[in-house]
């Protein structure tokens, strides 16, 4: 089986990278808020009917951020872009090795029989590899860039 070590950081551009994934993050948190606010607004036309102080509360606390995802508080922004982060964290990863088309699966490393955790700081016996369902390459973490 193919086995392949690449060095975390050592991608071509990973600032353009990062700044895609957090555009891309933002436009997912913006949808997320507006099925927020579908779904609120709709729930609240049958909560109006309802006359109770702890429906009106609720009703008081969604109504304040029923407006656009640019304008909501950093605070509640997180809300969103916590849906957002569960996308994108559920997305498959596609096969960065041969480019051939399959999908990479986590699978985690077998610890050395000698493991001490103390003595392991790198991360790299605790980040599970990345396997390609097609040409079985694996990715594998090795340590941070310092
Ligand atoms: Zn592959």
């Amino acid at each position: 089986m193919l086995r392949r070590r690449v060095i975390a950081g050592s991608t071509p551009a990973p600032s353009i990278m990062k700044k895609n994934y957090n555009k891309l993050r933002e436009f997912l948190a913006d949808i997320e808020h507006e099925q927020w606010m579908s779904f609120t607004t709709s729930i609240a036309k049958e909560l109006v009917l309802v006359d109770d102080v702890v429906v009106d509360s609720i009703l008081e606390r969604w109504q304040k951020n029923w407006k656009p995802y640019k304008k909501l508080s950093e605070d509640i922004k997180d809300k969103d872009r916590e849906w957002a982060d569960k996308i994108l964290d559920s997305l498959p990863i596609r096969c960065p090795i041969y480019q051939c088309g399959g999908f990479m699966a986590t699978k985690e490393r077998k610890l050395p029989k000698d493991f001490i955790e103390g003595e392991h700081y790198h991360g790299d016996d605790q980040t599970p590899d990345l396997i390609c369902d097609n040409c079985g390459g694996i990715y594998q973490f090795v340590r941070f860039k310092k």
